[in-house]
């Protein structure tokens, strides 16, 4: 599978058709689909009804958009009108929804192909992909393993190399944990810059949309066609979207990038994980950035933090699902309370319950003080941290994970240490910051992501690193050898 770009530039001049790629991508689906399960829906129709309108506005010789013909895997929480949207949960397995969400409608208004819906941890609240209702999606790296989380599904077809470009949410590491298990660049906007319209909502101070992809290039184009302000999302922000493609940096002379100084060594401790990452600053050194040291002296109370937070938005969030209105409906009892209380106990999973649970408890009143204002407090000054630490550079560069990817099974048992795969990513959500993934090598053979993250609607700032270093080092272009093998 070639790079959007090149498909979009190939169909562009009419040298290949759309349908052409997007019956390639559909095949290479079902040809590995029952190996990896990717996808919660497959929308052939849907692709080649699209993709034949993509090659009609080609032949009449207008414009068929910056994604024009690229085959593109949507996470199964954006709404898709009239295509089953079931956010990885069993209480919405037979939603269909009325309207689409603005990233899907912008994307296709750009001449994307969808061609499914993408496996996910159930409502998005995950680090493996195996809080799926449904089934848990594989690594293309190593069957065995996960693929991440929670855009798993996202991130496991695009690094298989059936598509080359996928939408996934992040409200605390979504897009970049998965991006980074399975060797694939993952951009997570600044909270406002792309629209949440018509994505189910986890935790809404939080969640934010973007793309995962093979390369910085088709992030660039792909956050460009999402971004922007969306009258239908009260929290959209109305900054202009520059081109971001015409910010991809060749070297890194006059940058400066910023190391965190702060974080607790101990959660990367291995070996292979520290010197991976040491060498990736030094390649970014070599590209003639400067190197400075930052201080983040709140980000060690990231994950207290956002358990308090995420969780409280969540149980509020998650009250909608009581079998009135859509999605499951268990009755049986005497009451309409029977009937919630049993459409909740059969439709959500288990860490679901245990979201609205703690969510609940903290914003019960007696605790809200305690932990939820609180919790709103701690952020505010992770945000300063970041305020300051962008004072004295541009773009600061840390791990995105502190492991490579895990066996299936090894964490599902323990919370705690599913949460901590959040570490490195949670305070850049909290202060609303746009950060990304990008491949940085290999551990044990198993691809490993560098983190670089901008200052509030300068994304265009860690893209063009992104690019520099990704061009340099060459990590996203190997591939997975177990697919390739056989
Ligand atoms: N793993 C984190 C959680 O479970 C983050 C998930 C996300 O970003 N959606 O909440």
């Amino acid at each position: 599978m070639i790079s959007g770009h090149e498909i979009r530039d190939a169909v562009a001049r009419r040298e290949r058709s759309a349908v052409e790629v997007a019956q390639q991508a559909l095949q290479a689906i079902d040809r590995l689909e029952p190996r990896l399960r990717a996808y919660i829906s497959l929308l052939p129709e849907r692709a080649l009804s699209q993709a034949r309108s993509v090659d009609a506005r080609s032949r009449a010789g207008q414009d068929a958009g910056l994604l024009a013909g690229v085959p593109v895997a949507i996470k199964d929480l954006f709404c898709t009108k009239g295509d089953r949207t079931t956010c990885g949960s069993k209480i919405l397995q037979d939603f269909r929804p009325p309207y689409s969400a603005t990233v899907v409608e912008r994307l296709e208004a750009a001449g994307a192909v969808v061609v499914g819906k993408t496996n996910m941890d159930e409502f998005a609240m995950g680090s493996s992909c195996e809080n799926s209702a449904f089934f848990p999606t594989r690594n293309p790296w190593d069957e065995g393993r996960v693929p991440g989380g929670s855009s798993g599904g996202s991130a496991s077809t695009v690094g298989a190399g059936c598509v080359p470009l996928a939408m996934g949410t992040d409200t605390g590491g979504s897009i970049r944990e998965p991006a980074s298990f399975c060797n694939v660049v993952g951009v997570k906007p600044t909270y406002g810059r792309v629209s949440r319209y018509g994505m189910i909502a986890f935790a809404s101070s939080l969640d934010q949309a973007g793309p995962l992809s093979r390369d910085v290039r088709d992030a660039a184009d792909a956050l460009e066609v999402i971004a922007g302000f969306d009258p239908m999302d009260s929290t959209s922000v109305d900054v202009p979207v520059p081109r971001y493609a015409d910010h991809l940096l060749e070297d890194l002379t006059g940058v400066r990038v910023g190391l965190v100084d702060d974080f607790d060594e101990t959660i990367a401790a291995d070996s292979g994980m520290t010197s991976l990452y040491q060498t990736a600053y030094r390649n970014i050194e070599a590209l003639g950035a400067t190197l400075v040291h930052v201080r983040l002296p709140h980000a060690k109370y990231g994950l207290a933090t956002y358990y308090l937070i995420a969780p409280a938005e969540c149980s509020s969030n998650l009250a909608r699902y009581d079998g009135t209105r859509y999605g499951l409906r268990v009755d049986g009892g005497d009451d309409v309370y029977s009937m919630f209380e049993r459409t909740r106990a059969e439709g959500f999973g288990p860490e679901v319950k245990r979201r609205i649970v703690l969510g609940t408890y903290a914003l019960c009143s007696g605790y809200y003080d305690a932990y939820y204002v609180r919790a709103q407090k701690v952020r505010t000054l992770m945000k300063a941290d970041f305020d300051l630490a962008f004072a004295s550079c541009d773009v600061i560069a840390c791990p995105a994970v502190s492991c490579p990817p895990f066996e299936l099974g090894a964490k599902s048992q323990d919370p705690v240490a599913m949460y901590l795969m959040d570490y490195f990513t949670i305070p850049m959500s909290l202060a609303g910051i746009p950060a990304m993934s990008v491949p940085a090598g290999y551990v044990n053979g198993l691809p490993v992501g560098l983190q670089l993250v901008s200052p509030a609607f300068e994304e265009a700032r860690m893209l063009g690193v992104a690019h520099a270093y990704e061009k340099a080092t060459g990590h996203a272009r190997r591939r997975a050898p177990q697919l390739s093998a056989r």
